[in-house]
């Protein structure tokens, strides 16, 4: 898979990126990752990326055309862009699986106030990973990237790790343990250690529903992510 992001700060999304498992998604080729930065498709001698808001009000605000530029270079045709605000759709374990089909992801991260409002209709999807504000769209692109790349087929080693995990059936996943069996006079549910696998699955399978229904009654089975319908904006 290819992802691209229009970011101020490249190094904010590269860096965290390049550790672990996704990093080393990178070097396997599973995943190319690449950044357009706005400030160089700018064109006056400070090389300007915001400025003032209109109406007033404290903050700057990006202006549309370098960011605009930068998403030109970066978008091939089949591209999927999606636009990083806390205004938009709420990021999940099914949209990141809708995310993982794709061929081309586009992340825009907006920073200081946010993106003047005309380049919102350039986007395929507005996401946003939660209801809590972040400096900029940088790190919510890091999460979204992290939660996509480990769904690409062949990135983690046992291809079953994603199937009964938490959020892809709507439960939270059922508790783990490892070794020793024994730690600090806490033991392993027997279940566990019975070595019975029709024991083991039905454990788990009533553990997910409880915890589930403790923790997150809220969850409901995944939904399909649609492509929003655009807007009259240049594309
Ligand atoms: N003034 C904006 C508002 O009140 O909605 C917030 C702007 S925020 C300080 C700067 C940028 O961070 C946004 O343009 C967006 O790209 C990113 N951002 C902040 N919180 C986010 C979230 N929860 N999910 C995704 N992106 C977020």
């Amino acid at each position: 898979m290819r992802v691209d992001a229009v970011t101020l700060f490249p190094a904010m999304i590269d860096s965290p990126l390049s550790e672990s498992i996704v990093g080393r998604a990178r070097t396997e080729g599973f995943l190319e990752l690449g950044f357009a930065n706005p400030r160089d498709f700018t064109e006056d001698r400070h090389r300007t990326v915001d400025d003032k808001p209109y109406g007033g009000g404290t903050g700057m605000v990006m202006m549309a055309e370098p960011v605009y530029r930068a998403l030109k270079q970066l978008r091939k045709k089949g591209s999927f862009v999606i636009l990083l605000t806390p205004k938009g759709r709420r990021f999940d374990q099914s949209v990141a699986l809708e995310l993982s089909k794709k061929k081309h992801l586009v992340f825009i991260c907006g920073h200081y106030e946010g993106i003047d409002e005309r380049v919102t209709p350039l986007a395929d999807l507005e996401l946003s990973i939660g209801d809590y504000v972040l400096t900029g769209g940088e790190p919510a692109a890091v999460a979204v990237i992290d939660a996509v790349t480990r769904l690409i087929p062949g990135v983690l080693r046992k291809s079953d790790a994603t199937v009964n995990e938490t959020f892809t059936d709507g439960l939270l996943e059922a508790p783990h343990y490892t070794r020793p069996a024994v730690w600090r006079g806490k033991t392993v549910p027997p279940e566990l250690v019975s070595g019975n696998h029709k024991l083991i699955a039905a454990w788990r399978s009533k553990l997910a529903a409880e915890l589930t229904g403790k923790a997150r009654p809220d969850l409901k089975p995944p939904q399909q992510v649609k492509k929003k319908s655009r807007g009259k904006a240049a594309h």
